[in-house]
């Protein structure tokens, strides 16, 4: 357990007793729901897109600390970002939580404290669902994204 206490950093625990961007946009121009059947991680994904610009992003559902956590930290990252800078930021999170990449750690600014979360393989889909389900929100895809 001291391994896990470890994972669950300060950031991790307030963001997800706390999360922030927790609400419906109503003018949504793309919405996504997530799964992850692994954890029982559920969520809704929102965003306000204005000429290729991301204005707002939100969440809602229901998923253990870590799920929440990232959802929250990734829609603060996206108020403003363009959708290139997104999926940027998707590569450089997915190379980090899952293929354990640390070189480009920094770069995920205070998302990096989630990287711990690739040495336990359990906890990697509900750190990247909210990722996951954002590039299908992004692609307008037609099926619910799920990590399975
Ligand atoms: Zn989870």
């Amino acid at each position: 357990m001291s391994d896990l206490r470890e994972l669950y950093q300060e950031m991790i625990i307030d963001h997800g007793r706390r999360p922030r961007n927790f609400c419906v946009i109503d003018d949504a121009t793309h919405f996504k729901k997530g799964n992850n059947p692994l954890c029982g991680d559920k969520l809704m994904l929102y965003l306000e897109e204005k000429n290729g610009v991301i204005e707002k992003a939100s969440f809602q559902g229901a998923g253990c600390a870590i799920s929440t956590a990232s959802a929250s930290m990734m829609t603060q990252f996206l108020q403003g970002k363009t959708e290139v800078e997104a999926r940027e930021m998707f590569t450089l999170f997915h190379d980090a939580i899952i293929e354990g990449k640390t070189e480009n750690v920094a770069k995920l600014g205070k998302m990096a404290v989630l990287a711990g979360v690739s040495e336990f393989p359990a906890r990697v889909k509900c750190a990247t669902l909210a990722w996951h389900t954002l590039m299908g929100a992004l692609d307008k895809t037609d099926i619910d994204v799920t990590t399975e």
